[in-house]
């Protein structure tokens, strides 16, 4: 697989049209994410209503398709009020979805995705999540976790299934934390977490690992 990342057309653009890029890039190739599915998010100052800094993660809107997403599509989530719940132990998905609502920079703005906290929880600019076929065809079997050794040694963390949520995001934070020289996380049947200090990087790091 190669990077499809065009520095000549990329070059020129401001950070959100750069997660603009790179997210259609990921949603162009049908064996990354299919209509709908996998997201991309990337965390930038932006000022608030009042005109006051704030720490803002744009991230893509619950059921947007990557391969034609605009600028539109990627509500802004105010980042300083999001971090706390990472000390709550658990957080229901109705509760969590009223509450990234509330920490929404433009309130018509489309619904966050359902693997918002994933992206907000991960300390890194730029983060990108597939479904990529290959690793699940790595995941998917019998013996993901001697699968993945071998094909990716200690470059990708393992996270056992679970469903999106406030739980898996929890998780994968803490999985990071913990090898914090990994390169990605691989979700058991599920897919693909990389990330980088700009959507390029993140990009990139996506197509080195599902290549591999
Ligand atoms: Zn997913």
């Amino acid at each position: 697989m190669k990077s499809l990342w065009s520095e000549e057309e990329a070059s020129g653009l401001s950070g959100l049209k750069q997660l603009v890029y790179q997210s259609r890039l990921v949603g162009a190739d049908p064996s990354l994410v299919v209509w709908g599915g996998g997201n991309t998010s990337l965390k930038v100052i932006e000022r608030d209503f009042r005109g006051r800094e704030c720490r803002v993660l744009r991230v893509k809107g619950s059921g947007t398709d990557m391969k034609t997403i605009q600028r539109e599509g990627f509500p802004g989530v105010l980042l300083d009020e999001v971090l706390p719940l990472l000390e709550r132990t658990e957080i229901g998905d109705q509760e969590m979805v009223d509450y990234l609502n509330h920490c929404l920079v433009e309130p018509d703005a489309p619904r966050p995705s359902i693997e918002t906290l994933l992206h907000a929880f991960l300390p890194h600019a730029s983060v990108v999540h597939s479904h990529a076929d290959a690793i699940l065809s790595i995941t998917n079997t019998q013996r993901p976790e001697a699968l993945l050794s071998e094909a990716f040694g200690g470059r990708v963390v393992a996270v056992p299934y679970r469903r999106p949520g406030f739980l898996l995001s929890k998780e994968v934070a803490q999985a990071v934390e913990r090898a914090p020289e990994c390169r990605g996380v691989v979700l058991l049947n599920h897919g693909l977490i990389t990330w980088g200090a700009t959507p390029r990087d993140a990009y990139e790091g996506h197509i080195e690992l599902v290549s591999r």
